[in-house]
């Protein structure tokens, strides 16, 4: 075996799928086997505290303590019959990713007591041993310690011996160190808000909540291919590898069938989800080979983030047990698709209006009209914050790097819904409106045909697209925690809202009819929002000239976006929301700079040991060898022959030189680069000089390592290519 990627080739090409055995039972006797259900409370709890724990989940009663002795023992019971002998308490820190969330998860695990000590005030609150977790000095600023606190919303789940419990992790003194706190509250003030605008169109409307349907992209690679890459290992992703000769441009992936390795990966991975309560119902493959999906039925909006995490992590562990890596990064490969996580977003009422679809009466339509337009005005005016939310050193391949679409954030509404913003805005609310009577209200809203037709062929460029009786927010990344994203749509959503309903009111304090207030405010919001509107290929370059003359956030910078977080207009939002508060702010863009840093920085360490141990020493090999055979040639021919016959490996062999000087002083540039970077002191400072001067670099040294990639004997060549990585299955 010549070396490590032909036997890694090998090995993977032979490999047998593992089959999955189907289980005895139905999908729906086994939906939730491993989840502390609501029928398994019944079951297993005292009847009051049964009830008790119904009106803290369904009406957001506040947890009494002195019940959760009997939770905790109800909840054991079940446990110990399955089989557990530990508990922990889950949470989601600030490191993105599901590898740190699995050590995170492990370390609590060997600190978390045995199962036989399980009592009330176990599972309510700890103090685990998380100083290793990021907190952007949050906790010595504030006090030395974080807790974890139950979240008796989402139910506690068995992951193999483990009982885990979904909690939230803040400070003493209150402040979040993780997304779910604030998620939580993005979710109240959201929630708050629809109500109060939905009370004008239905008194009897108590609850608002939002829900989430993600669909999560990733790729699969064989595990003995991705070994033989210690950029895959080490940065989630291949930072050199020439374009395979072919990729997508077939789209036979997509359509083809699923490769039968992969076939038993996915089964057990819905096996494993729906035994988890994970609902999940749609898988296939996606446009970039390896690459495929899996989403659930949508949940609310809580749950559904606990059961991505969840789905993370499985994913790869089963993985593995098939013989593959389970590749979550956005950007795993240059040149074809990246892997995304679209979050279907959509608010609904306890009396079951789901309140971006239209309806059957004119008010159900008015009602229709505020929530789209008011999610617009939501997103228009936090559209810098919104891309800052979905930013990471990951996502940023997909948002304006290289061969990605533009980072600008605008919203598709289809040819139906625009006609419809068009004519009310245009007419005066004297025609269209006919206000007349009390009792019999009629409005005469352009008739909204009850499916949106146009909104299933969808622009697949928009990064916020209506579809139909949702928006999907399609730049969220596959790695991310759509938690991120969620806590800012829904604050900004929870803005517009409240911001609408006060207007109103004041307008009908002034002596307006109620309707014909709504319809003021709305139009005065259909024309402020315009500029978020863009129906076109958002991928060209004449949108971003035309988003920069709309005044829209074109920034792409990923340190620099982060920014927006501190702008004025965001804090004021989270706080007057009750989302967080400016420190909470600045501690977290504190954590978002460090992790962009060092994932830059060991992306940018890798890159280097790789150029001088794996690429220089193969070049120069392939180059010896042909300086070699030109010498040789000289023996057998006449120099003037020979002159020609040898004109095209000498010009190789000084290609290889050239190249070779050019990825040396690179590297040298790029350790140099980082030794000023990393003098700085601010984290800000240090995350922008990395983008700027050491990101550049490692794509000169990229482009250099590819091109000598074809260049070099295949049979020399150490590193899998995109060809073997992207084909075998
Ligand atoms: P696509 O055609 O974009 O692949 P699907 O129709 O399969 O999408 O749905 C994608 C996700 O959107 C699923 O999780 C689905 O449950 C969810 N979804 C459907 N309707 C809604 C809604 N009203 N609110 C939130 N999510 C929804
Ligand atoms: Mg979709």
């Amino acid at each position: 075996m010549a070396n490590l990627r032909f036997h890694a080739v090998t090995t993977a090409s032979k490999k047998k799928p593992i089959m999955v055995e189907e289980p005895k039972e139905r999908p729906s006797d086994y939906f939730g086997k491993y989840v502390f259900t609501r029928a398994k409370m019944y079951r297993y709890l005292p009847n009051k505290v049964y009830e008790q724990m119904l009106d803290v989940m369904d009406n957001g009663a506040p947890f009494d303590r002195s019940i959760a002795d009997a939770v905790a023992r109800g909840m054991r019971q079940w446990a110990v019959e399955n089989g557990v002998t530990h508990y922990t308490h889950w949470f989601q820190p600030l490191t993105e990713g599901t590898a740190e969330k699995h050590d995170s998860f492990v370390e609590l695990d060997s600190n978390g007591g045995m199962i036989e000590e399980f009592e009330g005030k176990l599972l309510v609150q700890q103090e685990p041993d998380a100083s290793s977790f990021p907190s952007g000095g949050i906790r010595a600023t504030f006090e030395a310690r974080g807790y974890s606190a139950w979240d008796p919303t989402s139910p506690v789940f068995i992951m193999d011996d483990t009982l885990c419990i979904p909690t939230i992790f803040i400070s003493y003194t209150g402040e979040a160190l993780d997304y779910k706190a604030p998620l939580l509250r993005a979710l109240a003030a959201v929630g708050k808000s629809a109500t109060e605008v939905c009370k004008i169109f239905y008194p009897d409307v108590k609850k608002v909540s939002a829900n989430l349907g993600w669909e999560q992209e990733y790729f699969l690679v064989d595990e003995d291919l991705y070994a033989a890459r210690p950029d895959l290992v080490m940065t989630g992703r291949t930072l050199m590898g020439h374009d395979s000769a072919k990729n997508q441009q077939m789209d036979d992936h997509y359509f083809g069938t699923i490769p039968e390795r992969v076939a038993q990966f996915m089964k057990e991975l819905q096996i494993k989800a729906l035994e988890l309560g994970i609902p999940c119902k749609t898988r296939h493959n996606e446009v970039a080979p390896n690459q495929f999906e899996i989403a659930p039925i949508f949940e609310e909006m809580n749950l559904a983030i606990d059961h991505n995490m969840l789905l993370m992590s499985i994913m790869k562990r089963i993985a593995r047990k098939h013989g593959f890596r389970c590749l979550l990064h956005e950007k795993p490969f240059a040149g074809i698709n990246g892997s995304g996580k679209h979050n279907n977003w959509s608010l609904t009422t306890d009396t079951g209006i789901l309140l971006h679809a239209p309806g059957k009466t004119p008010m159900d339509n008015l009602r229709f009209t505020v929530f789209i337009v008011e999610t617009l005005m939501g997103v228009y005016k936090h559209n810098g914050l919104l891309k800052a939310s979905i930013m990471s050193a990951s996502n940023s391949h997909r948002l304006g790097a290289n061969e990605a679409p533009p980072a600008i954030v605008s919203s598709f509404l289809g040819r139906q819904l625009s006609e419809l913003l068009g004519a009310l805005e245009k007419s005066d609310s004297k025609d269209v409106f006919n206000l007349a009577g009390k009792k019999a209200v009629k409005l005469d809203i352009p008739v909204i045909p009850e499916l949106l037709m146009d909104n299933t062929d969808r622009n697949r460029t928009s990064p916020f697209a209506f579809t139909g009786n949702r928006f999907e927010f399609r730049a969220v990344g596959s790695e991310a925690n759509c938690a991120s994203s969620m806590i800012v749509l829904n604050t900004a959503v929870a803005e517009a809202l409240t911001d609408f309903r006060r207007r109103v009111d004041a307008l009908v304090e002034a002596g307006e009819e109620k309707y014909e207030a709504v319809v003021k405010v709305l139009r005065e919001d259909i024309v402020a929002c315009k500029p978020i509107h863009f129906d076109g290929n958002g991928y060209s370059e004449e949108w971003r000239q035309e988003a920069e003359r709309r005044g829209l956030d074109t920034e792409n910078s990923c340190p620099v976006v982060f920014d927006r977080y501190l702008d004025d207009d965001s804090v004021r939002m989270f706080e007057s929301m009750n989302v967080m508060r400016r420190c909470e702010l600045e501690a977290r863009n504190e954590v978002k700079w460090e992790t962009y840093t060092k994932k830059i920085q060991i992306e940018a360490r890798v890159l280097g040991d790789l150029s001088l141990n794996h690429i220089i020493p193969t070049a120069t090999k392939y180059q010896s060898e042909l300086v070699e055979l030109v010498e040789n040639m000289y023996k057998i021919f006449e120099a003037d022959e020979c002159k020609k016959l040898t004109h095209r490996n000498k010009e190789i062999i000084r290609e290889i030189a050239e190249r070779i000087e050019r990825i040396e002083a690179g590297v040298t540039t790029l350790v140099d680069n980082r030794k000023v970077a990393n003098r700085l002191s601010s984290a800000r400072e240090k995350a922008v000089a990395y983008h700027d001067t050491v990101v550049p670099i490692m794509e000169e040294i990229r482009t250099e390592i590819d091109s000598l990639e074809l260049l070099i004997s295949d049979e020399l060549w150490t590193l899998p290519k995109y060809r073997e990585m992207l084909f075998i299955k």
